[in-house]
């Protein structure tokens, strides 16, 4: 089941703090994208394997019932420290991607 959760995360493209949208696929994460540039950066199945041994990943991967500031923060530092796919393409023109391979 897919779930979306907005958070305010620093982007380097934009430069500053803006509005992020995560994605979570059954509860964990499995895009986030900034709303104002479409920089994006998708989690992959080997990310996740290769990095389950991390604490960081444990608290950032699963959605929270709420968004704290300690959790932000951790967001921040997971998206500076994990060998991410970056999504290049604008965010639409992915999720049409994936409808089309997921059928
Ligand atoms: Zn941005």
């Amino acid at each position: 089941m897919k779930s979306v959760m907005k958070v305010d995360l620093l982007c380097n493209i934009c430069n500053g703090e803006t509005p992020h949208t995560i994605i979570y696929n059954d509860n964990v994460i499995e895009q986030i994208v900034c709303d104002c540039c479409q920089y994006g950066i998708m989690l992959d199945d080997e990310t996740i394997k290769q990095n389950t041994g991390s604490d960081l990943l444990k608290r950032v991967v699963t959605k929270p019932a709420r968004m704290t500031e300690e959790m932000k923060k951790d967001l921040g530092l997971f998206l500076k420290s994990m060998p991410v796919r970056i999504i290049s393409k604008p965010y639409r023109m992915m999720t049409e991607y994936k409808k089309t391979h997921e059928e």
